[in-house]
């Protein structure tokens, strides 16, 4: 039997961009462990070298994860240390390392979080919007009609909903979350944070989308977007909306009553057939 203690597994956060948003205790773990697990060694080589930090890197990313899973478990499990990061912000979060924690913590390793940057929560933090209960989706599918189903799903949800979207797909995705959630629902589209580009921009989501949709500046980088979560005005807004709809719908075909009730009182289109058909 083996009488060797097993190392510690490190789960250290980096920046999400300004480079100096890494804390003083991930820096000296960072120095201090035998290996640093990383998505792409090229992206994090300047950042480590940038703060004196020379443990060897090895790449743990979709593509070789069974393979450096199995590695870095033995290496803890002879005694070694072994600090996780990502590419920037929060390793798992929408980033590599599920499966490495996962199969240290069955193999009896300790995992230590080294907390820091988080995009999601930098962007809630300076939002404006209620933080006391919010819902983190991560990446929406990129095809219109999952993505329009997983909005769905969501439409009634009374917390802050927090995505991260890619760039090019930031005006389709806020288009879409206009038409399920409806044209007044609040939203904040937080762009490239702590960078020198860095927007945080709050508007109703048809102001947000139109916006975004005729700015091809506000299509670049990176961005989280939150919306308000459902509120009980939404509620009163969709009630009017069914009301207005049923007297409409007497004179003018569905498509057409619906059309005109979404845009009088701003409840999303789909909301008004609910109760009516
Ligand atoms: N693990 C990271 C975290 O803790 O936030 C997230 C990694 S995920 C692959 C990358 C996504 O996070 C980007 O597409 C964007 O949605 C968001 N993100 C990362 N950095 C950001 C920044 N500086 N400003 C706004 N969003 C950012």
């Amino acid at each position: 039997m083996s009488h060797v203690q097993p190392g510690c597994l490190w789960v250290v956060a980096t920046p999400i961009g300004h480079r100096d948003d890494i804390s003083a205790r991930a820096i000296a773990i960072l120095r201090s462990v035998d290996v640093i697990a990383c998505e792409d060694t090229r992206h994090s080589r300047p950042l480590l070298m940038h703060h004196n930090i020379g443990a060897p890197l090895t790449a743990l990313h979709e593509h070789n994860e069974r393979e450096a899973v199995e590695a870095l478990v033995r290496r803890l499990l002879e005694g070694q240390s072994v600090a996780l990061i990502s590419d920037a912000g929060t390793p798992l979060v929408s980033d590599p390392g599920f499966r490495l924690v996962r199969a240290a913590r069955a193999a009896g390793v300790r995992c230590a979080p080294v907390p820091g940057a988080c995009a999601a929560i930098a962007a809630l933090s300076v939002a404006g919007l209620p933080s006391d209960r919010f819902v983190f989706e991560g990446f929406l599918p990129p095809k219109a009609a999952a993505r329009r189903a997983r909005l769905q799903e969501l439409a009634e949800d009374g917390r802050t909903l927090i995505f991260y979207e890619s760039s090019h797909r930031v005006a389709e995705s806020l288009a879409d979350m206009r038409d399920v959630f409806g044209a007044e629902r609040e939203a904040v589209l937080a762009r490239e944070l702590t960078k020198l580009f860095e927007t945080v921009l709050g508007e109703p989501l048809a102001a947000l989308a139109s916006r975004v949709a005729q700015d091809p500046d506000q299509q670049r980088g990176e961005c989280v977007i939150l919306v308000h979560g459902r509120t009980d005005q939404a509620d009163a807004r969709v009630a009017e909306g069914r009301r207005i709809f049923a007297i409409l719908r007497e004179e003018l075909p569905p498509t057409k009553a619906a059309k005109l009730a979404a845009s009088i009182t701003g409840a999303p289109r789909r909301a008004l057939y609910e109760g009516n058909e």
